[in-house]
């Protein structure tokens, strides 16, 4: 398994070519890892609207759903000035976060945190996003 993280660590570097951010100039790239052994890119995708921009997170994720994935084992993100090397750590934001929530394991989705190939720092999703809610909470409701 260290093997496809180092995969996916890399690979989400190589993601932030893909980014669409003339606007911040801060290009991230993601790279999802699903169950099934497929790796999902995303990057941020920024609009003239401000609040139409996705971040790459979610650009993988829902790349990933629609196309019949729904069982995650670890993202890795990478972000930094556009056209250079990161400068630092891009954490997911908190709206990334709770979409991770809704198709992860919060004991088990490993979030790696990415600013070179030796460089990173990694997380479980129950630490980036303790005490949350998600799809259990709304086990027990009736759906009327
Ligand atoms: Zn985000």
């Amino acid at each position: 398994m260290d093997d496809v993280f180092k995969k996916i660590r890399l690979v989400s570097m190589e993601a932030r070519n893909y980014s669409y951010c003339p606007y911040s100039g801060y290009s991230v790239g993601a790279a999802l890892l699903c169950e099934s052994g497929r790796i999902v890119v995303g990057s941020n995708i920024e609009n003239a609207s401000y609040s139409a921009t996705v971040c790459a997170e979610r650009t993988a994720f829902f790349k990933a759903v629609s196309e019949g994935e729904k069982k995650f084992t670890a993202i890795a993100i990478s972000g930094g000035p556009k056209d250079m090397e990161s400068d630092g750590y891009a954490y997911p934001c908190g709206i990334c976060r709770q979409v991770m929530r809704e198709f992860c394991d919060e004991e088990n989705f490993k979030i790696f945190v990415v600013k070179s190939e030796d460089e990173y720092e990694e997380y479980l999703l129950k630490d980036l996003l303790p005490k949350s809610f998600g799809p259990n909470n709304l086990q027990n409701t009736s759906k009327k």
